[in-house]
């Protein structure tokens, strides 16, 4: 059972207050969903700067106070967003990051701990698989507070081309990318649906390509170097992923259960454990209130399962 959330009014933290962490807010701010948005950085003019900036806004936006914080605000925080850390850069893995970002992020997570928060902590740095494992064992929560923000925003971008390339409304179109948020995720193409039938009952009908087969692999590689495409091209991925952490933290704070493919700490669902990674949840106030275990044909189960085992070895490399 996870921790009763406490009710009041609807605070969220922020930790980085960079390009994602303020990317975040301002959208946070504008979704009207906080009634108050702290934003915490160890470059204190940095955080001091973004919050004066975003509060200019306040006759724009739904009424939220916005301000800059300290540990003392996790205490009473529903949701504690965690974007602190070192960002990638072009050429530059996912795992790569590894070494730094644990020891921020196990810091930060063990400083929440100690306010004794009733909340729920969403990691968002990365490697951020390897680093919502790290968060959950560093604060002792039960798992599922501590949520990665996984692959929200990799399904959304799967969902995108699709969209695009069958020419349905993105709203029609329901589909999710599962393991790592990275090199080893893949479409879950038995998930797959638009216009409410599974895609392969829908694309015989659709006709608008000639071989599907050949566009299956080329959509589910686009995803997969989404992020690289535009760190090259910009340095820095934002928009999209300040949107998908404004749904899951929507989810929280609306008591929704929506499902979400946040990374989560598995027990045994999918015959997989001791792992964080992302797998359809019912996500709540008290975070990842249930997994979702769907039965995979083989060869999403077996890249499901490459996946964790990837994630696995490089946990252990961080522990030895
Ligand atoms: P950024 O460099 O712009 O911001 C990071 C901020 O963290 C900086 O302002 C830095 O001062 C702050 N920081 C570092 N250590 C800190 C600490 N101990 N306490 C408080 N603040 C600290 O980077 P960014 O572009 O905002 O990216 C942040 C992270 O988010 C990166 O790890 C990036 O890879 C990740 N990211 C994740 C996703 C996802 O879908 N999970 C998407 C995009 C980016």
């Amino acid at each position: 059972m996870n921790k009763p959330h406490v009710s009041g009014k609807r605070k969220v933290v922020v930790v980085g207050a960079g390009t994602v962490g303020s990317t975040f807010c301002y959208a946070l701010a504008q979704s009207g969903l906080a009634d108050e948005i702290v934003l915490i950085d160890q470059n204190a003019d940095l955080a001091r700067g973004q919050a004066l900036d975003l509060a200019h806004g306040q006759p724009f936006f739904p009424t939220v106070s916005i301000r800059v914080g300290d540990p003392s605000d996790y205490a009473d925080a529903q949701a504690i967003v965690i974007t602190a850390g070192t960002a990638q850069r072009p050429g530059q893995s996912r795992l790569d990051l590894l070494q730094r970002n644990a020891a921020i992020v196990g810091q930060i997570a063990g400083d929440v701990a100690a306010q004794d928060s009733a909340g729920v902590m969403i990691v968002v740095t990365n490697p951020v698989d390897i680093l919502t494992h790290v968060a959950l064992r560093r604060s002792g929560w039960e798992r599922g507070r501590v949520i990665g923000s996984g692959t929200v925003l990799d399904s959304a971008r799967f969902r995108h081309l699709l969209s695009r390339h069958c020419g349905v409304d993105v709203h029609n179109v329901h589909a999710y990318i599962l393991g790592e948020h990275g090199d080893s995720e893949l479409a879950a193409w038995s998930m797959t649906h638009v216009a409410g039938m599974p895609i392969d009952e829908y694309c015989p009908m659709c006709g608008r390509c000639e071989d599907w087969a050949a566009e299956r692999s080329r959509i589910e590689q686009e995803v997969r170097d989404s992020a690289y495409h535009i760190i090259d091209y910009k340095g820095t991925t934002c928009f999209a992923v300040g949107l998908a952490l404004v749904r899951i933290v929507a989810a929280t704070l609306r008591h929704e259960n929506s499902v979400l493919t946040v990374s989560t700490l598995l027990d045994g669902e999918f015959g997989l454990r001791d792992v964080c990674l992302s797998v359809p949840c019912i996500v709540s106030a008290g975070g990842v209130e249930k997994i979702i275990e769907s039965r995979l044909p083989k060869d999403e189960f077996e890249s499901l399962s490459a996946s964790a085992a990837l994630l696995k070895e490089a946990l252990g490399r961080l522990d030895g």
